[in-house]
């Protein structure tokens, strides 16, 4: 779908949504401002797409709130230097906002669909420097750490070990921590910012409340489409 003024108006009414909320780093914003949201959703809700909300993608995943896109974006005070990791490619969105940021990107999602699709719209947006993977992102991606940010955008059960050893001494992972969100129960996940000192030694602080889809094992290679 082509990009039209109207898209152009709402997204910069969504980035003054967003500093409402307490983004601050205006490079942050500025990507959002930039990355064509609506191209990553299921047109039906095309119009709805710069709303400060969460949608469905493919395979009952979904493609993450622009607050929280920002938010966890935010803590891990990005530089243009750094080699980032992101667990859970899913729409592609979050990828496309790390990469306009200029970083060395690497991304890993398990089910095949949403890695096909994701890298067609990563690639056609320009960040075609950005590695994607279909793998489990438990694992991580040994072959390139260590990794300055990681960010991971599924709700881990605890703190995968592999990540923490991928992370590099002074690097930083923001990480969505605990069961899947239930809406009956209104169970939540916290997140994490995991900060590894120059010595290796590792630091928690709670960021809040979080709610993701959880973070599977294994590769699932197989869609239903
Ligand atoms: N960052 C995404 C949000 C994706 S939702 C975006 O901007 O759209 C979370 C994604 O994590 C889903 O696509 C899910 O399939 C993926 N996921 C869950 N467990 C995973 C794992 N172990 N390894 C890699 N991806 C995983």
């Amino acid at each position: 779908m082509k990009e039209t003024a109207q898209h152009r108006g709402l997204r910069k009414k969504l980035v003054e949504e967003l500093k409402q909320l307490g983004i601050k780093d205006d490079k942050v914003l500025d990507a959002i401002g930039k990355i064509p949201r609506h191209l990553f959703i299921d047109s039906i809700f095309s119009e709805q797409a710069y709303a400060n909300c969460a949608f469905v993608i493919d395979e009952e995943q979904t493609i993450s709130h622009p607050y929280t896109v920002a938010f966890q974006t935010e803590l891990l005070e990005i530089e243009k230097t750094d080699k980032v990791l992101e667990i859970g490619t899913g729409s592609g969105y979050q990828a496309c906002v790390l990469a306009e940021l200029g970083v060395e990107l690497y991304t890993i999602e398990r089910i095949r669909k949403l890695h096909k699709k994701s890298w067609k719209i990563i690639r056609d947006l320009g960040y075609s420097l950005t590695k994607t993977k279909l793998g489990d992102g438990f694992a991580g991606w040994e072959e390139n750490a260590p990794f300055d940010k990681i960010i991971v955008t599924a709700a881990a059960p605890k703190l995968p070990q592999k990540l923490i050893d991928q992370l590099a001494n002074g690097g930083k992972m923001v990480i969505p921590v605990g069961s899947e969100t239930d809406s009956r129960t209104e169970s939540q996940q916290v997140m994490l910012l995991v900060e590894k000192d120059e010595n290796g030694e590792i630091t928690k602080t709670e960021k809040g409340g979080a709610a993701f889809v959880p973070m599977l094992r294994g590769k699932e290679l197989n869609s239903r489409f």
